[in-house]
């Protein structure tokens, strides 16, 4: 009995060791405390850690912070990629850091041994992120109040920088910018080029990945680092629950916090917590069958959500079940797939994207960008899990070469199961860890759309003009389908009877996390935007809008209606409506009528039908026939906005105008653009492009 006891006493202390070996004590914290995820809890309010980066630096170990300004994710998502790189290839003791969650003033007590990094999107006009907002006005002030009497103050600080721009944005990249100015002004050193990645011409990823390796030379070069063989160190840790299931009342199905797992919702309503919103209508507006743009009416009155018409409003949509399968079978989750697990940063800086405990099948369904382009990087870091070494050296040579990259993926839409299901000719990749997809895939992101309802009309109602994203790709039988607005078609076929809709074959979770959505709801919340009408509302206004692009405008027409129906005086209001066919995609062809009927002289439009003459005729060609009446009402200060594609129909109108300015007041289109950068600096010429 003795020896008995013994055996155990030494089999469960190698069994101990063992353990504790393999996982370098890392999964003890997770067994401890499991359900301790670093995900911000209910309304966003992240739990009592420091404000203070050089606490937080020292506490962890760090010697790099890479902060982020982000509004759609991608700045965050390459913040986090740039800390992965730096840990494994240099090994930075990195960390990536919310620019919401820190103080500034201390930024002259970072050593210079130390280097921060700052990855910064541009929102809109020029305009810092929402996390951004803080940083920016402190360090572009004039005399940023530091903690100590260094001169220059950031005369230590050693820095690297990224901006995300569009360069059909007016402030091309403001942000990177306009920061680097600053810290320059202040003493501080840059390392590498003030790196500048741009939406507009489709090369963010390119321009990322080129600005990057001599960047990372220059710190090697500056800090002394040495290269070493990188190694995947996987961030997060998953953990099977045995003990749950998925009908457990603390696993998360796809709800966003706590709240919404308790049943109780909570505003307030923001980017963290979205509110459950009922839809109140729902109908197509095309009036063909290829093609479908949706109006939606999304009842907040049960809700502390407010808007002002030119908001914005956000959906949080859920993938196609058919493109959850795929990833499911392609990373050999499909039997695990309803397994509970916890998620836990291995990392004390390192965040869970999304609440745990869950199941595999809801982050993939209601936390990853699975279906958007496949980052380059991300599929060599693949390569070494590839399931045969054919697919290894395919993706390894994906990975190098940015015009094959193009060539075989970018443009054939391909999101990475489709991907990944090619070049291995449809074997499984069972052995690629779990934490490397948390870590390479975007989490899944909020849609924006212009509210196209005015809020003094109907101050509960959130109006939705949407059209549905579809490409038909040569050589695929299913044309590519966009996440947000196809999930919104579902919806709509739904409330308007079909019980199990399944637009072009693609099937929805529709009614939610444990049916929480059912009755036809849809999760939102609304971002409060600039772009408004003029608060007189006797100046004119002349509005810009093809295609969806009409939507703010249609909020604001039937804002200026309502206003003259309580009897209000209400100035010229112009606008111009391009699209195909008048018989086809005319989007509220009798709401202008209505409207006409109201407000007489008051409104007019102007429609460009593009497919209906022999030449193509666009709203810019209508803008130039009107140069006499559209120099006129500028002379009387009108408002002028623009909505819609930024590629190309924003940039052009801007330049009409500018031709019309010059032709009419008989000045230099130099001078005339020059105008019009003053029009918008002042706000009289006001964008909503996308
Ligand atoms: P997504 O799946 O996001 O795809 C969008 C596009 O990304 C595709 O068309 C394609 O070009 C590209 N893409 C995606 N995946 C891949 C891939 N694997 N490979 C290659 N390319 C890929 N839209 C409206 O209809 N009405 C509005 O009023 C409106 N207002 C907006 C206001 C703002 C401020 C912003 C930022 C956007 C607005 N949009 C509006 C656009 C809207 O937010 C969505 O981008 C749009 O509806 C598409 O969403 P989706 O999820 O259906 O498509």
């Amino acid at each position: 009995a003795e020896l008995d006891t013994l055996d155990v006493v030494v089999l469960v202390a190698i069994l101990v060791g063992t353990v504790a070996y393999l996982t370098k004590g890392k999964l003890w914290a997770v067994a401890k405390d499991p359900y301790a995820a670093s995900f911000p809890g209910a309304n966003g309010v992240k739990s009592g850690k420091t404000r203070n980066i050089i606490e937080a630096m020292e506490e962890s170990g760090k010697n790099c912070i890479i902060f982020y300004g982000s509004q759609t994710g991608t700045a965050e998502d390459y913040a986090a990629r740039l800390a992965k790189e730096g840990k494994s290839r240099f090994g930075l003791e990195t960390m990536v850091a919310d620019l919401e969650d820190y103080d500034f003033d201390n930024l002259d007590q970072i050593p210079s041994d130390k280097v921060v990094f700052f990855v910064l999107a541009t929102y809109g006009e020029g305009e810092p992120t929402d996390n951004a907002v803080e940083f920016y006005e402190f360090i572009t002030s004039e005399s940023p109040s530091f903690s100590q009497d260094n001169d220059p103050p950031l005369a230590n600080l050693n820095y690297v920088t990224f901006g995300l721009g569009n360069n059909t944005y007016e402030h091309y990249n403001a942000m990177v910018r306009n920061v680097d100015k600053s810290l320059q002004r202040l003493g501080a050193h840059r390392i590498g080029e003030a790196g500048e990645g741009d939406d507009g011409a489709g090369t963010m990823e390119e321009d990322f990945l080129a600005w990057k390796d001599p960047m990372w030379a220059a710190l090697a070069a500056k800090m002394g680092l040495e290269e070493r063989e990188g190694v995947y160190e996987p961030i997060f840790g998953i953990v099977e629950r045995e003990g749950l299931t998925r009908d457990s009342p603390e696993v998360y199905l796809g709800e966003p916090n706590k709240s919404h797992l308790d049943g109780t919702p909570k505003g307030p309503f923001n980017a963290h917590n979205p509110y459950i919103a009922p839809i109140a209508k729902s109908y197509e507006l095309f009036k063909v069958k290829d093609r479908n743009c949706l109006h939606m009416d999304i009842d907040v009155s049960a809700s502390n959500l407010t808007y002002q018409t030119g908001d914005h409003i956000a959906v949080w949509p859920t993938n196609a079940g058919e493109e959850v399968d795929r990833f499911l079978d392609l990373f050999d989750l499909t039997d695990k797939r309803h397994n509970v697990i916890s998620v836990k940063a291995l990392e004390p800086t390192a965040k869970v994207p999304f609440p745990t405990p869950t199941t595999y099948d809801a982050i993939v369904r209601y936390h990853m960008e699975i279906c958007a382009p496949v980052s380059r990087q991300f599929v060599a870091s693949l390569a070494p899990f590839a399931p045969t070494e054919e697919a290894k050296a395919e993706l390894t040579k994906l990975g190098n070469d940015k015009d094959y990259f193009h060539a075989k993926v970018t443009t054939h839409y391909l999101n990475i199961a489709r991907l990944l299901s090619t070049v291995a000719k449809g074997k499984k990749w069972s052995n690629v860890p779990f934490s490397l997809l948390i870590e390479g895939i975007t989490k899944l992101q909020p849609r924006y759309y212009s509210i196209s309802s005015s809020s003094l009309e109907q101050p509960k109602i959130i109006s939705i003009t949407a059209v549905v994203e579809a490409q038909a790709l040569p050589g695929r039988e299913d044309p590519f389908r966009g996440v947000s607005t196809n999930y919104l078609l579902a919806l709509k076929e739904k409330q308007n009877g079909d019980p199990n809709p399944t637009p072009f074959g693609l099937s929805y979770e529709i009614t939610g996390p444990r049916n929480k959505y059912d009755g036809c709801h849809v999760p939102v919340h609304v971002r409060h935007s600039n772009f408004k009408l003029p608060s007189n509302p006797t100046k004119p206004v002349i509005m810009i809008g093809p295609g969806t692009g009409v939507a703010p405008f249609r909020g604001f027409v039937r804002e200026r209606r309502k206003m003259a129906e309580n009897g209000q005086e209400v100035g010229k209001t112009l606008l111009f409506f391009g699209c195909r066919k008048s018989t086809e995609d005319f989007l509220y062809e009798e709401e202008w009528k209505e409207a006409k009927e109201v407000l007489g002289d008051k409104f007019e439009l102007v429609t460009a039908f593009s497919r209906e003459g022999p030449k193509k005729v666009y709203v810019q060609h209508r803008l130039k026939e009107r140069a006499k009446e559209i120099n006129e009402l500028l002379e009387q200060k009108a408002y002028f906005y623009v909505c819609g594609d930024a590629a190309n129909m924003a940039r052009e109108v801007n330049a009409v105008l500018a031709q019309i300015i010059a032709s009419e007041r008989g000045i230099p289109e130099a001078k005339a653009e020059e105008i019009v950068k003053q029009m918008r600096s002042s706000n009289q010429y006001q964008e909503d492009v996308w």
